[in-house]
């Protein structure tokens, strides 16, 4: 066991004195200390294991032996800046070209995904000489000043909406304007898009920009509907506007079948601008943008460098390229479409078991449990959702949250390696919790928990 340097009450303490309370801990009535992992499996100060089913950064297992040998290995050696030539940043540009179309063939490496995503919106920008950007209802696009300016998830809370960005119905086919029943929810959907895009210049102002994740994430794990995204891509471009796929969360095959989520839409839809994070360095700060020629070009003909002091430094890039390699050495997607699609199918059975869960949705390992305490009303169980994950870690160890609007839906995004083992017990252990509910007649949502 890693040795504990300070006793649980007292880093508590001192992170409450030291640490801006803004961040928050995870389980703040009783945070857990985590002293080590591997895998999918913390381990707290006590050596007891907890089932981790939400750290979709640690996308190959936390502190993967062939991640963390490279990046020793590299740290040893040398690490400088990019603007030194390297052989690490250009083989990793070039692995990283390889998973995408041809046309996103030019590279831009950063630290984080609010750090990709500024730079797509200086991108997107720069290209279109527009100003204007568009997003969908309930999304997060980062922390920087100018991603919550874009993400109605934090400025509906803090600055307001500014007059330049404007908000498309997030297409929600369990609870939004169009349903399951709709015979056509992508192209129904994709009209709202053209509706605001039309409003847009009517007011005399450009569009510079769509942004949408491939999977609206913090919207509640949704799963756009076919044909929506072609669509909306279709209309941004006759606007003059380029279409920029938030895969922050949902790359590097996390959706198994494919290795970007926004291939699952369509064959050969294809965005003019990713970005990516989160998985990419296994837990390193490691991040990128990814485009095509004409709006990279765009960008160099203003004549300002773009530099960034640790973005691309040949020891990120080496954690990149071993996090690849273990992907496909591993056959991590393989894993995520075969525990993924046995994980949803657990749900489903025990949604016919429990009425307070209205929906199952998502594709490999993104997946949501939507709570409801009326399926017809589609009320969400707030309060229920956060009770299941409180006893999921109490009770069982296994570290779920939640997510939405409303926050009730409990979302799964674990590490890659995670089992057809992990997955059955976490649906047994949900499966107690909520018939524990029932049997007690347990009226959370009325009640202060
Ligand atoms: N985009 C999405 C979809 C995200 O979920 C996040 C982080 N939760 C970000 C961007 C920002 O990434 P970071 O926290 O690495 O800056």
């Amino acid at each position: 066991m890693a040795q504990e340097k300070l006793k649980k009450e007292k880093t508590l303490a001192m992170r409450n004195r030291l640490i801006g309370q803004s961040c928050r801990l995870f389980y703040s009535e009783d945070p857990v200390k985590i002293v080590r992992a591997r895998g999918q499996y913390l381990f707290d100060e006590k050596g007891q294991r907890y089932l981790d089913c939400i750290s979709n950064v640690h996308h190959v297992g936390h502190c993967h032996p062939a991640v963390t040998k490279a990046a020793a290995a590299q740290m040893e050696l040398l690490n400088t800046n990019a603007r030194f030539l390297h052989d690490n940043i250009v083989l990793y540009a070039d692995r990283l070209a390889a998973t995408l179309p041809e046309k996103l063939c030019v590279f831009y490496f950063v630290n984080s995904g609010s750090e990709a995503n500024d730079l797509a919106l200086r991108l997107a920008q720069e290209y279109t000489q527009h100003e204007d950007v568009l997003v969908l209802d309930h999304a997060y696009h980062g922390h920087l000043m100018s991603l919550i300016d874009i993400s109605p998830y934090k400025f509906r809370k803090l600055r307001g909406q500014k007059e330049w960005v404007h908000v498309a119905p997030l297409p929600d086919t369990y609870r939004g304007i169009y349903r399951e029943d709709h015979p056509n929810p992508g192209q129904a959907y994709a009209e709202t898009v053209k509706d605001v895009i039309e409003e847009i210049n009517r007011k005399g102002r450009k569009l510079s920009a769509f942004f949408a994740e491939s999977l609206p994430s913090v919207g509640g794990q949704i799963v756009l509907p076919k044909g929506y995204s072609s669509k909306v891509a279709e209309y941004v471009r006759s606007a003059g506007g380029v279409f920029v796929a938030d895969e922050v969360q949902t790359g590097f095959g996390r959706v198994g079948s494919h290795f970007w989520a926004f291939q699952l839409h369509e064959e050969g839809f294809c965005p003019d601008i990713v970005t990516m994070g989160k998985p990419m360095g296994n837990g390193h700060p490691l991040a990128c943008v990814a485009t095509t020629v004409d709006i990279a070009g765009a960008f160099t003909a203003n004549g300002v460098e773009y530099f960034n002091t640790f973005g691309g430094n040949p020891v990120s890039c080496a954690i990149g390229l071993a996090v690849l390699d273990v992907i496909e050495d591993e056959d991590l997607r393989g894993n995520a479409t075969r525990v993924g699609a046995h994980l949803k199918d657990l749900f489903k059975k025990l949604q016919a078991r429990h009425e307070i869960i209205g929906d199952v949705r998502g594709v490999g390992l993104f997946i949501g449990v939507e709570l409801v305490t009326d399926r017809e009303k589609k009320t969400p169980a707030t309060k229920t959702a956060a009770w299941v994950a409180k006893r999921l870690k109490e009770e069982d160890r296994i570290c779920v949250s939640t997510d939405g609007p409303w926050e009730s839906v409990l979302k799964f995004k674990p590490p890659m390696c995670f089992s057809m083992e992990d997955a059955e017990l976490v649906v047994h252990c949900i499966d107690r919790i909520l018939t524990g509910i029932k049997s007690n007649d347990l009226k959370l949502e009325n009640e202060d928990i």
